[in-house]
């Protein structure tokens, strides 16, 4: 990881696909199919040299270190401590912290490559990195003072988990009916309110809390705080019994007169509201990415199986029903990647990329769903059991169509963006 580490640092500098160009110029003269070089765009899957050894070294941890314990940590709705720091010590906690800060010193691209292999193997460890990275990190390296990044980002990247506390209980797809309060006294803010469905609190060491501190001004009163775990008046509540993802911790988070200093406060007073659907806008990149994992190590499982499976004298997969739905399901799930990787690609290279990244999103936990079903079916009475993994795909799943926006918002996201696009 030391030489990925390295090459990481090469990418932050240069985007991933004009890196791809440059090899291309080195190799192929100035020309290529009779195009200047510089006209060359790559194509979407086709990833840089750091993109592959980021993918490789992440598929090599989750299949030896994460797989053995998939089932295990399913069944106790509990992330075994050895995967928590095997995260770390990789640097997949803090993909995008620069190297001064002590991270990878990666893009937002690799990020979603990380998310997705995780998934691959086990959706609950990607969903704890995907918020790491694509909300926590983000919200520091965006919007944090050169002191909070000196502070928190080293201590993301290294050992402390960040939770994304937003959710209330009357407050989920309208999410800035929030009713946390902030209330200035002094140099302090004092917070008071609780939170719900909090991912990854059972284990964070810092909770980026919106809260409003001036509930006269509707939603801009919405602002955004870093509370350290420690803070008196902060309790984690029991963590929910879900029916997927069960080893990746949700739980009601609450505060009751949290004392917080005034350099708590992230970003400017009132904004709170922007940078929570600036960083959910990039955020459901990584959950997109996700279920494309998901979806792709579920097929995995199934295919080989259909292959290996003999009935009427023949392997299953022989028959043509078969073929043409595992075809099929195959084309979607590459079909979502491409929308995953365009929308990661268009933010990274800082095009609009909201209404892709909602496509993305709804597309991927659509194919996410219709993957693991069929592979239930594909499997037949094995499927349906817990001797097979499909069966903990199917279940996890379930939550791409909800968390980070439900699929109905992402449809009206769209067709926001499809009714401006008319009017123009
Ligand atoms: C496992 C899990 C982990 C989570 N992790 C976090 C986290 O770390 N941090 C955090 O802040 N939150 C988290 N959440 C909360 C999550 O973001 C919300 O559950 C989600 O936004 C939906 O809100 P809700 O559950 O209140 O559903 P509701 O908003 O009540 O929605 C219920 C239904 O109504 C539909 N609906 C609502 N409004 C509209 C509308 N305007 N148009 C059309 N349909 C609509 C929805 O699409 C949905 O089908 C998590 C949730 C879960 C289950």
């Amino acid at each position: 990881m030391a030489a990925l580490r390295v090459i990481q640092k090469l990418a932050r500098t240069v985007p991933a696909r004009c890196l791809a160009v440059s090899r291309m110029s080195s190799q192929a003269s100035t020309m290529s199919a009779g195009h200047p070089v510089s006209e060359v765009v790559m194509p979407l899957t086709v990833l840089s040299e750091d993109e592959q050894m980021m993918r490789d070294s992440v598929a090599k941890f989750a299949k030896e270190k994460i797989g053995p314990l998939v089932r295990e940590m399913d069944q106790n709705s509990k992330m075994d401590d050895s995967v928590l720091q095997g995260l770390f010590e990789n640097g997949l906690m803090g993909v995008e912290v620069e190297a001064e800060y002590g991270g990878t010193d990666s893009t937002f691209f690799s990020s979603c490559l990380v998310v997705e292999e995780l998934a691959r193997v086990d959706p609950a460890v990607a969903v704890l990195v995907d918020i790491q990275n694509t909300l926590i990190v983000t919200s520091l390296r965006l919007h944090g003072t050169e002191e909070q990044k000196q502070k928190y980002l080293p201590r993301l990247a290294t050992d402390t988990v960040g939770s994304f506390c937003l959710s209330e209980s009357e407050s989920g797809s309208d999410a800035f009916a929030l009713k946390t309060r902030a209330d200035k006294k002094g140099d302090y803010w004092v917070l008071n309110g609780s939170k719900m469905w909090i991912s990854n609190s059972e284990q964070a060491g810092l909770f980026l809390v919106f809260a409003n501190a001036d509930s006269s001004q509707g939603y801009k009163g919405i602002s955004t705080f870093l509370v350290d775990r420690d803070t008196p008046g902060l309790t984690i509540d029991k963590h929910e019994d879900k029916l997927g993802i069960r080893a990746s911790s949700t739980c009601p988070v609450h505060f009751e007169d949290v004392k917080i200093p005034e350099s708590h406060l992230l970003g400017t007073l009132g904004h709170g509201y922007k940078y929570a659907i600036g960083l959910l806008n990039e955020g459901r990149i990584g959950i997109a990415a996700q279920m494309v994992g998901l979806a792709q190590g579920c097929f995995d499982h199934a295919v080989p199986y259909t292959m290996e499976r003999k009935q009427f004298g023949q392997s299953i997969f022989n028959f043509q029903s078969m073929q043409h739905q595992i075809s099929e399901i195959a084309t979607e799930i590459e079909a979502a990647r491409l929308l995953v990787y365009n929308a990661a690609r268009l933010r990274e290279a800082g095009h609009p990329f909201i209404k892709q990244a909602a496509m993305a999103k709804f597309y991927a936990a659509e194919v996410a769903a219709k993957t693991t079903a069929k592979s239930i079916e594909w499997m037949g009475g094995v499927g349906f059991t817990k001797d097979y993994p499909v069966e903990k795909f199917y279940r996890d799943c379930k939550i791409g169509a909800i968390y980070e926006g439900t699929n109905n918002i992402q449809l009206s996201t769209i067709a926001r963006y499809l009714k401006q696009e008319w009017q123009q």
